[in-house]
């Protein structure tokens, strides 16, 4: 929930959260020009600690290379910046939400003339699909909206425009009375959720969709299949047709919102016996051990406050 007494870390100084506002002819409010985050901090024993911090911060930097949006901080500016947003707050467990955008300057669809304006927002949030649903699984639906093509939109790009194609998936999804949506790409394979990565086990193997198959490039994406790797399971980057999620094993969702969260059905078939698979609970244990720092952080993956 928003702490609206928090302060906000607006273009390098901070703001009382109600200050933090823009002009209503600012650039992004009318072209969708904005980049962003989201990143979670966990509150360990030593600590709260930012899970994959930089690399979360490099993201957003290319992010915006891809659209010519040159942010003016460096990966330490913008990593400092969070850290100091999460200790002003006096926040323990946090999401937190950068974001670049095209402010206020001209409007026309030209987005160079507009200054970049840099955010770094945070609040308490819980589990995005919900509490019980880490245990139990989400019920999902295949989209009738797909990612963007290659050449349409970039989608290795976290951008506030993509989100357009999310949230008429996810609307869709919850108008049918799923908890979550799957897209597929212009060819008709399984892409990703609305905010989430895809996982897939079958006959012990464990497989997700390659980044050609339109969707973002997740870091908790990076993190299972280096969770998988250390565990001597196989994680296999290849394209996978949309029957290939009915007669899985198991299937679960990746992403900084949704964690590690297992899949009970799609399209109101259910996947395997239809609980929370072994697969799925072993790395699920994994990465809720790492982020909690419970185990040693062998990739460094951790940042604390
Ligand atoms: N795909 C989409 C469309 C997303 O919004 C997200 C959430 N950022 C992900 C995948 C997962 O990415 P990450 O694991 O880096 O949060």
């Amino acid at each position: 929930a928003f702490d609206e007494n928090g302060k906000i870390w607006f273009n390098g100084n901070f703001v009382d959260w109600k200050d933090a506002n823009l002009h209503v002819l600012s650039h992004v409010v009318h072209y969708g020009t904005s980049v962003f985050e989201g990143i979670r901090c966990y509150d360990t024993k030593n600590g709260p600690a930012v899970f994959r911090l930089q690399d979360h911060i490099k993201r957003l930097i290319n992010s915006g290379k891809i659209y010519r949006m040159e942010i003016p901080y460096s990966v330490e500016d913008l990593s400092q910046a969070v850290l100091d947003t999460i200790k002003i707050n006096q926040l323990k467990e946090c999401y937190i939400r950068p974001v670049a955008f095209r402010g206020y300057g001209e409007l026309g669809v030209y987005p160079l003339n507009c200054p970049v304006e840099t955010v770094v927002a945070a609040w308490a949030w819980g589990k995005y699909l919900g509490e019980e649903a880490i245990e139990n699984g989400v019920n999902i639906g295949t989209s009738s909206w797909r990612r963007m093509a290659p050449g349409t939109m970039p989608n290795m790009a976290k951008a506030g425009s993509n989100y357009m194609n999310s949230q008429l998936a996810k609307m869709e999804s919850i108008a049918n009375g799923y908890d979550e949506a799957i897209m597929l790409d212009y060819q008709g394979m399984v892409s990703e959720g609305s905010g989430e990565n895809i996982f897939v086990v079958l006959d012990g193997a464990i497989y997700t969709p390659p980044i050609s198959s339109s969707l973002l490039s997740g870091l908790t994406r990076d993190s299972v299949i280096k969770i998988a790797q250390k565990l001597s399971l196989e994680v296999r980057e290849e394209n996978i047709p949309r029957e290939m999620l009915y007669i899985a094993d198991e299937v679960f969702l990746t992403g900084t919102a949704a964690e590690v969260t297992p899949v009970r059905s799609i399209d109101k078939i259910i996947i395997g016996n239809g609980t929370r698979g072994a697969v799925t609970k072993k790395i699920q244990e994994n990465f809720f051990s790492l982020v909690n720092g419970e185990e040693e952080d062998e990739h460094g993956w951790l940042s604390y406050v």
